[in-house]
């Protein structure tokens, strides 16, 4: 299928009418889930894989989605605090939600993107969050290496369609990096990383009096989502949410960089 994409990686208005095209014709008639290729409708998620993927929110910290049943603090928070207001995470990345990302990031299966965006929405709305203004969905930006490597960007698309099933305005093209953030050393502070991935970032809108949710696909620590929050903040949001897919669980990355994603 790569010749939908731009050579700039990001689908075009022909690729992404194609993925519309038939994300709308399967609308109603009878397919299979793309996880477990039961009959579904619409390309979707079938309930019972709806039902075993969403992740209990009660054993999450409600800040940055880690489950931390079993711990006494969230571990993520107790290093980096957390100016998001709450994050909603559809699964954990372990099998079989993992299959779902691979599939998207690795095998680019643009195709899962409607089925995906439907399952983060149905999260959100399980959620519920208290929002104080008109929300607006904001997809986390791409390096630009990604956009050439996968042809589009995950967050994105998710974002579109999120656009498409609520009458939530999607953001997404207000916020993206000023400068590609430099790789980062080990001789950096952690304050220093931190500071040095925030300066990465611009605005182009006023947010002032808007509750911005991120929305991205992997969450390891949340320090990429928490350093755009701050940004977004700085631009006039009075909340930020994270909306992510799946949440890499605590002990499965021991050793991950802190400011990785
Ligand atoms: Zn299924
Ligand atoms: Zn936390």
């Amino acid at each position: 299928m790569n010749h939908i994409w731009q050579a700039t990686g990001v689908l075009t208005r022909g690729g992404r009418g194609l993925l519309d095209l038939l994300s709308a014709l399967r609308q109603g008639l009878p397919s299979v889930c793309p996880l477990c290729t039961e009959d579904s409708r619409g390309g979707l998620l079938c309930q019972y894989c709806l039902a075993y993927l969403r992740r209990d929110t009660v054993l999450a910290c409600t800040r940055c989605g880690l489950d931390i049943s079993g711990l006494m603090q969230c571990p993520d928070c107790l290093a980096v605090p957390f100016v998001l207001e709450q994050t909603v995470c559809a699964f954990d990345y372990v099998f079989p939600g993992d299959l779902l990302i691979h599939g998207l990031k690795i095998s680019h299966r643009v195709e899962l993107v409607p089925a995906l965006a439907h399952l983060l929405y149905s999260c959100w709305q399980l959620a519920a969050p208290t929002m104080l203004g008109e929300p607006c969905w904001v997809a986390v930006p791409a390096r630009r290496a990604s956009l050439r490597r996968r042809g589009f960007s995950p967050p994105a698309e998710l974002c579109r369609y999120l656009g498409r099933y609520t009458s939530v305005p999607d953001w997404s093209l207000a916020v993206g990096w000023h400068a590609e953030p430099v790789p980062m050393q080990k001789q950096l502070s952690r304050h220093e990383r931190f500071r040095a991935m925030r300066q990465a970032w611009r605005c182009d809108r006023d947010l002032a009096g808007r509750t911005v949710v991120l929305v991205d696909d992997v969450m390891t620590t949340g320090a990429t989502l928490n350093s755009l929050a701050q940004v977004c903040l700085q631009a006039g949001a009075v909340q930020v949410f994270g909306l992510v897919l799946a949440r890499t669980p605590y002990p499965n990355r021991l050793g991950a960089g802190l400011f990785s994603r």
